[in-house]
């Protein structure tokens, strides 16, 4: 028996180590908050009833993540510990209990917990001058100057207090979560899954000037340190952290009875989906500091706060249909409608299905009766069905894009299904961020705010329509002023000049890559080639496989990339290709480059080799023609003595390409 319990125990402990480490240190949970903790509770009622098994390195004895090696570390004074969790409202009321032992009447405050991460930011002579994340609880990340992005953090306090530390949770707004995943959607990156861990990710970065652009928010909700003010009570401290500047804890009371905390720990829970942040629990705290230092700590926890965690809300609906979105990457999104109801404290009728695979899992089928989820997240889940109708079938989603009709694709490696049509109005803004972006079109100023209200405002339907753009029009849209709208026009009549392979490029044909455009065009120099090559000749070309080339002439035989096509020329958009090789000289040669070159970079010297024709590699064998050497090559020059690979100068080099640019 006991072998059983401690097998399940290191399994619970590797399990929980490696979610800590997707949450902590990679933000980038791959579970619910809610299924993780089930999984500690479970492993701290196994250590409660075999305490022989507990070890120090158990993730119940540990607080957070170590500190990445990416900062500057900071020893914290005063240890920023966890809080104690608790799911059952009984289990504050036993908390009560225990604080009553030592202390005769005490005073609570109750708080909203907000589902952030946790800072330190100390002030000296009122000044800002270091900040760091919890890290262990020991040792944390210095971050200052990302905390600096954060508007509410005051540089400077109201009053030059001679030293002040203070603890708070920077978070993110629901509203910019989801303007940031959105963003992080249509860029191709992987999104964030939730506000706190788009948080961490943000305040984590290098460079403060991204997490400037995430426009992080701060609540400070404790005193850690001070010097030059005595504060008797937390409520107190929050009133004076208030007037020296800082937005404190944005719910917070004073209660003598435990019954009246609980009354608020659950106004909170019916309001949890109307604050602007994230909250994923209360905290129920004793408002007297010294009453705190009687009851003292444990190694992870204070001994007089604890957290009540919400649990997530489930109810039972009946799934009446399922509707598919095409969002703006083309994925092909299913969506439960449900009978309404009352879930978190608003009316319900949709949640997320995430996927086919998700469904077939799940078995779930329209008329079922099925359980839906909030669990802290801001969109509902459907968790599991229930039962199914009578003669109710398997549901798959339908294999065409709702939006043009076309067949969606599952990408490699993909769970979703995707509609990949180029020409699909749903994916129009993704399209053309592709078509203006730095390597394809290299539009300056035509970011994906302004190509968003080009779209919405209907200037704009196609790739085309970018060229015929009137300056009236632009101005009226929002924050362009008369210097933005010249410069965009004057970006947008300078791509007219571009090489057509960078055209090809932009159009955003499938698999046709930067590299793949090139060498269509090296072969067919102008758009009515390429437009007429067949599969067969495009397969030809080195570098280009089938596939490609039968995407490449389906694009084309669409009567909607013709009209495109006619529509750029006739705008004044280059359509003609200035092939790279100028020669072929330096054909079935291949070079080495080692030491410093004085007339060019060794990428330059890469580049007129290859335009001669010739290959670079990056070893010398039997195989090299010649080794370029600049000052101070090193062991490659050996080797080719070895090899009897001939050596040339900087100047036999430049000799070469004489001849073969004359
Ligand atoms: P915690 O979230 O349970 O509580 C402690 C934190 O609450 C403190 O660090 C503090 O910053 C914060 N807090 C917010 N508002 C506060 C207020 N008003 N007063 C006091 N503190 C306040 O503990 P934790 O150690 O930070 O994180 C554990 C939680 O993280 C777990 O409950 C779990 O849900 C989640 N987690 C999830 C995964 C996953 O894979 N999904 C992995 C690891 C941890």
């Amino acid at each position: 028996m006991d072998q059983a319990v401690k097998e399940r125990i290191e399994k619970l402990r590797k399990k929980i180590n490696q979610y800590a480490n997707q949450y902590y240190n990679e933000d980038n949970p791959s579970v619910s908050d809610y299924d993780y903790d089930l999984l500690m509770n479970e492993l701290k009622q196994l250590e409660a009833s075999h305490p022989e098994l507990v070890t120090p390195d158990s993730p119940t004895q540990r607080v957070g993540g170590e500190a990445s090696n990416l900062f500057e570390k900071v020893t914290h004074e005063v240890q920023m510990g966890s809080l104690q969790d608790v799911f059952d409202l009984d289990e504050i009321r036993e908390f009560d209990e225990r604080v009553k032992k030592v202390i005769e009447q005490p005073e609570y405050v109750v708080e909203a917990k907000i589902d952030g991460l946790s800072v330190s930011l100390e002030y000296v002579n009122g000044i800002f001058t270091r900040g760091s994340t919890r890290g262990d609880g020991f040792v944390g990340e210095d971050v200052t100057a990302n905390l600096k992005t954060i508007h509410n953090i005051p540089l400077k306090l109201t009053r030059p207090i001679p030293f002040l530390e203070v603890r708070g949770e920077v978070y993110m707004p629901k509203k910019t979560f989801l303007k940031l995943v959105e963003q992080q959607e249509l860029n191709d990156e992987v999104p964030f899954k939730n506000p706190r861990n788009a948080a961490a990710g943000s305040l984590r970065q290098k460079d403060p000037k991204i997490a400037a652009k995430r426009k992080l928010d701060i609540f400070i909700f404790n005193v850690q340190r001070i010097e030059g003010a005595a504060l008797d009570t937390h409520s107190q401290s929050l009133d004076f952290l208030k007037e020296l500047g800082f937005t404190v804890s944005p719910w917070y009371h004073t209660f003598s009875t435990i019954d009246e905390a609980v009354r608020d720990i659950e106004k909170i829970g019916e309001r949890r989906d109307q604050f602007s942040f994230d909250i994923d629990g209360a905290v129920v705290k004793v408002n007297n500091l010294q009453e705190r230092e009687q009851l003292g700590s444990t190694a992870k926890y204070p001994k007089w706060a604890v957290a009540f965690k919400y649990p997530p809300e489930e109810k039972e609906s009946t799934l009446l249909d399922i509707e598919i979105s095409v969002g703006r990457t083309g994925v092909l999104t299913p969506t439960a409608v449900f009978e309404p109801i009352l879930l978190a404290g608003s009316s319900v009728s949709r949640a997320v299905l995430h996927n086919q695979d998700y469904i077939t899992e799940k078995d779930i089928r329209i008329g079922d009766r099925i359980v839906i989820r909030k669990a802290g997240e801001i969109i509902p889940e459907v968790v599991r069905s229930v039962s199914h109708a009578p003669a109710s079938v398997p549901y798959y989603i339908p294999k065409n894009c709702p939006s043009c009709g076309e067949q969606a694709v599952k990408l490699e490696g993909e769970a979703a299904l995707r509609c990949i049509n180029p020409f699909c109005p749903a994916t129009l803004l993704k399209n053309m961020i592709h078509f203006a972006s730095r390597d394809a079109m290299n539009i300056d100023g035509l970011g994906p705010a302004i190509i968003e209200s080009l779209v919405d405002n209907h200037l704009m339907a196609d790739e085309a329509d970018l060229y015929y753009l009137r300056r009236e029009d632009l101005l009226e849209l929002e924050r362009m002023g008369d210097k933005s709208v010249d410069n965009l026009l004057t970006s947008i009549e300078r791509s007219k000049e571009n090489d057509l392979a960078l055209l090809i490029f932009a159009l955003g044909i499938r698999n046709v890559g930067k590299k793949g455009a090139e060498l269509l065009c090296e072969a067919f120099d102008t758009i009515d080639k390429v437009m007429n090559a067949s599969c067969d000749e495009i397969t030809a070309i080195d570098g280009i496989g089938q596939v490609m080339a039968q995407n490449i002439t389906e694009y084309f035989s669409r009567e909607k990339s013709r009209e495109l096509i006619q529509r750029l020329r006739e705008a004044g958009v280059n359509m003609t290709h200035e092939s790279k090789l100028k020669g072929s000289l330096l054909s079935n040669l291949t070079f080495v480059i080692t030491g410093t070159l004085n007339h060019f970079t060794r990428n330059e010297a890469k580049d007129i080799i290859e335009r001669n024709g010739g290959k670079v590699s990056g070893s010398v064998s039997k195989k090299t023609s010649y080794l370029l050497a600049g000052e101070a090559g090193g062991s490659k020059l050996k080797k080719a003595a070895d090899l009897g690979v001939p050596v040339l100068s900087e100047t036999e080099f430049l000799e070469m390409i004489n001849q073969t640019e004359e």
